[in-house]
């Protein structure tokens, strides 16, 4: 609880110094060509560094965390699967765990004080359970050279620490290996329509339309990235990794997702985990090797590899703290890729997500030019572009073991010393996506491009948009088991009635039809837009409106709730927690959602929202603006309430305007909702212009 609480100040300390370099920056950006921006940028930054950068810098001098880690190193190197064991039954429940997760980014100050112990801990409790695992990579005997010379040879040692645990790998599937062929084979399917239709009599035709999708040319493609529902998940990332390879499959994919094998995963899903092999791999730049273990589970069609290392992901946690994430991403990205040439499969396409997997394109371009994986295109999708992975330079050289000239101003440099892994990703990917089309606008400019924004502009050739969606196998009112009372766009407008007044009746709330209930789901923080909540909230509840709110996060925020929730009992409902069912009960009982972010790469409530005929209030924002068309009285057109100006008088206006209809038209507000349950937010429209974009690169 302590580091969590750290982690929050951490956080709110720099946003102040965060957005006055943002506004520094925002004329020169206007005026100047991107390179210059770039300058400029690094200057300002230097001048206006924000606490929690600084901070991470003075507690984490690089000799001393090397030393730490060197000390860490000899005594874990042995351990793994001994740990494993321990660390299973350790595991709590998965939704235990989600809520844990729901933790915010790092913060560097604890754990200069907390490291040493853990590491001490550890260090006793391996060396006495022997590692049977870790003797078979011969290789590890490769003793790695001068910091400079590495790349090179690593790049030649590589495959062979790869072929040494052939032995091993003697369960490696048949099935791995045939996507790399069929991907030559595929226009067998696109011709075969084609043919039938010329020869085959009239009525046989009839017959064929069946596989429209699999017309599409097969594809191979290894998504890498931090987290994937339901083994962990932090936020919309963990739900992209889970339903778009899901999704892909439809559309004529091979699909394989690399992620951590965290000791947070629950034990349901450890226990099915299928050992492929491991082997040693050199990674930082003195030459150090780490042991990567590969840990398999094939589900619904897509095949999940989990990077197995105990000194890299035994925490609680998937993200703790910089000085720990720094070294644990460097080391999953090259893992991964050196994880796929063990396995020998080489994808058409590696798909990246956010900073913690953005070093995978530098590593290709660098040590793997010369595998067999350099043929594979890379695509780096951005969810967030407030996370990035920034640290100094002689650590993050250090620990990824890059050359140095990957360490310039155009690929991972930033400000005087330091390195951005996501900067870097960004540079040597193919292409870069976002998760919506006016994210993909907006982070180009001063205001949301978090720092990045020139550098953005330099690559916008590059850059989509692509809207997220949502699973339709979860997120189902006709069979969610969740809800009080199931329905569909027939039957909606009593059901909804029904799941309205249990939900308050569970939630203590005063049960009554004919009030107005706003729903609010979010992580708790500055990006969702709640100052604006805030501050308008008196003026929301009179006595025909109700208010829930589901979330957990920073403090300032849950107090605040908490407070209201006081205030108007009966009527005002703060559920300060992570519960998935809650989430299901409030799509479905309430009458509108609340979605007023600062700023919004895509979103997901809203999504859900809608198709649980909750009608969204939203900013008009990234995915918010794509998604969610405004109201039009005179049409009787629209999905929902929507503002633009991050302006609480503005938010507020638009919630009278949904009371207003609410109220005043309801035969209208119900055909909105029919409107809303009837659009199409199916994974199915992403995975297609997905799948477009892996053609197009590959052709
Ligand atoms: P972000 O990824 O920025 O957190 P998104 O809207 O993309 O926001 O995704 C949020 C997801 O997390 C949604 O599926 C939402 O239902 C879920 N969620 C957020 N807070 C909670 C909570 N307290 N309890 C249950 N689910 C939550």
């Amino acid at each position: 609880m302590a580091r969590k609480q750290t982690t929050k100040t951490a956080v709110k300390k720099s946003t102040p110094a965060k957005r006055t370099a943002k506004k520094a920056t925002v004329e020169a950006s206007l005026t100047t060509e991107p390179g210059e921006e770039i300058v400029k940028e690094e200057i300002a930054k230097e001048t206006e560094k924000p606490e929690g950068a600084d901070a991470v810098k003075a507690e984490a001098p690089e000799e001393k965390k090397t030393t730490k880690r060197a000390a860490a190193k000899k005594t874990t190197a042995i351990k793994k699967t001994t740990t494993r064991k321990t660390t299973r039954k350790k595991a709590e429940p998965a939704e235990k765990e989600a809520e844990e997760v729901k933790a915010e980014e790092p913060k560097a100050e604890e754990v200069k004080e907390e490291k040493p112990e853990e590491v001490k801990e550890e260090a006793v409790v391996e060396v006495k359970e022997e590692p049977v695992v870790e003797e078979a990579p011969v290789e590890e005997t490769k003793e790695e050279p001068a910091a400079e010379e590495a790349p090179v040879e690593e790049t030649k040692e590589e495959p062979a620490a790869e072929e040494a645990p052939v032995e091993e790998t003697k369960e490696e599937p048949a099935a791995e290996e045939a996507p790399v062929e069929e991907t030559k084979e595929e226009p067998a399917t696109e011709e075969a329509p084609a043919e039938e239709t010329k020869e085959a009599p009239a009525e046989e035709v009839k017959e064929e339309p069946k596989q429209e999708v699999y017309m599409s040319p097969r594809r191979s493609i290894a998504f890498i990235g931090s987290e994937c529902y339901p083994f962990v998940k932090t936020g919309g990332l963990g739900d992209v990794m889970y339903a778009l390879p899901k999704a892909l499959v439809k559309q004529n994919c091979d699909v394989k997702v690399i992620i951590p094998r965290y000791k947070c995963i629950p034990q349901k899903y450890q226990e099915k985990m299928v050992y492929k092999g491991s082997f040693q791999m050199n990674l930082c730049a003195d030459g150090r090797s780490y042991y990567v273990g590969i840990m398999e589970y094939v589900w619904d069609g897509v095949v999940y590899d989990f990077i197995d290392n105990e000194e890299f992901f035994s925490s609680g946690n998937p993200y703790t703290n910089l000085i720990d994430d720094i070294p644990k991403y460097c080391y999953f990205a090259k893992a991964a890729l050196a994880a796929l040439n063990y396995l020998n499969w080489v994808p058409d396409i590696i798909h990246c997500h956010d900073w913690q997997a953005a070093l995978v394109p530098v590593y290709l371009r660098t040590l793997f030019e010369n595998t067999k994986l350099t043929t594979a295109k890379t695509i780096l999708t951005i969810h967030n572009l407030r996370f990035q992975g920034i640290y100094n330079i002689p650590t993050i050289r250090y620990w990824s073991g890059l050359p140095d000239y990957v360490f310039n101003k155009d690929a991972l440099k930033v400000n005087y010393n330091d390195a951005n892994m996501l900067k870097g990703g960004l540079a040597y990917a193919n292409i870069i996506t976002t998760v919506s089309n006016t994210y993909a606008g907006e982070i180009q400019t001063a205001y949301y491009g978090e720092k990045l924004d020139a550098h953005l502009r330099h690559h916008w050739r590059k850059l989509r948009g692509i809207v997220n969606g949502i699973d339709y196998d979860i997120w189902n009112t006709s069979t969610d088991s969740r809800l009080y009372a199931n329905y569909d766009i027939t039957n909606v407008l009593e059901k909804k009635r029904e799941n309205k007044r249990k939900l308050q009746e569970e939630l203590g709330l005063v049960q009554d039809d004919h009030k107005f209930v706003i729903g609010l789901i979010s992580r708790l923080t500055d990006q969702k837009g709640l100052d604006l909540v805030n501050t308008i909230l008196r003026q929301v509840m009179d006595e025909h409106t109700q208010f829930v709110v589901l979330g957990t996060g920073d403090d300032v925020y849950e107090n605040s709730f908490r407070y209201y929730e006081n205030a108007y009992k009966g009527n005002v409902c703060s559920n300060i927690m992570y519960d998935e069912t809650r989430a299901h009960r409030i799509y479905a009982g309430a009458d509108a959602l609340l979605v007023p972010s600062q700023f919004e790469p895509c979103g997901l409530t809203q999504l859900i929202a809608m198709h649980y005929g909750t009608i969204p209030i939203v900013r008009e924002t990234g995915g918010l603006k794509d998604t969610v068309e405004p109201y039009n009285m005179f049409t009787n057109t629209g999905n929902g309430f929507t503002f633009d100006r991050y302006d609480a008088g503005l938010l507020l206006d638009a919630i009278n305007r949904a009371k207003t209809l609410f109220f005043t038209n309801r035969w209208c507000w119900d055909e909105m909702v029919q409107r809303d349950m009837d659009k199409n937010f199916s994974w199915e429209n992403s995975a297609k212009q997905y799948k477009e974009l892996y053609l197009e690169l590959t052709r």
